[in-house]
């Protein structure tokens, strides 16, 4: 665990959540600042700083999408689909390094980047 990281501190109680989904690997819970009816965040408990880290740890990085993908059924998002989305680095506005999968739907999602 890394004291300084906000997901890491989630994970550990010391910061509450509306968990949605938990496995022995996996976390899922709403994101604080909803941007679709249906915005959940879905980690890995252990600390991996982005996507280019997770996927240095192929048993991590499957188990996090198959969370995702367990959240986006129990959600309903699957008949109409939804959105998994990385951010990754500054281009992306990256904001918190504990890499997330952003599951993101329930109203059309618009196009997949703006400007
Ligand atoms: P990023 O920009 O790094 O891809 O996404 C970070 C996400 O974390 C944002 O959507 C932001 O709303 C969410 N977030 C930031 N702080 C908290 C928090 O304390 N709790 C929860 N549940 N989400 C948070
Ligand atoms: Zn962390």
């Amino acid at each position: 665990m890394d004291n300084d990281c906000l997901f890491c501190r989630i994970v550990a109680g010391e910061i509450p959540a509306t968990v949605v989904h938990e496995t022995a690997t996996t976390l899922a819970f709403r994101d604080i600042d909803p941007k679709a009816p249906v915005h959940v965040l879905v980690i890995p408990k252990a600390h991996h700083g982005d996507v280019l880290a997770l996927a240095r740890d192929p048993q991590a990085a499957a188990e996090v999408l198959a969370a995702s993908a367990e959240v986006a059924q129990a959600e309903g998002l699957t008949a109409d689909g939804f959105r998994l989305i990385f951010n990754t680095g500054r281009h992306s506005g990256q904001e918190v390094f504990h890499v997330h999968a952003h599951v993101l739907g329930g109203r059309p999602l618009g196009p997949m980047v703006s400007g």
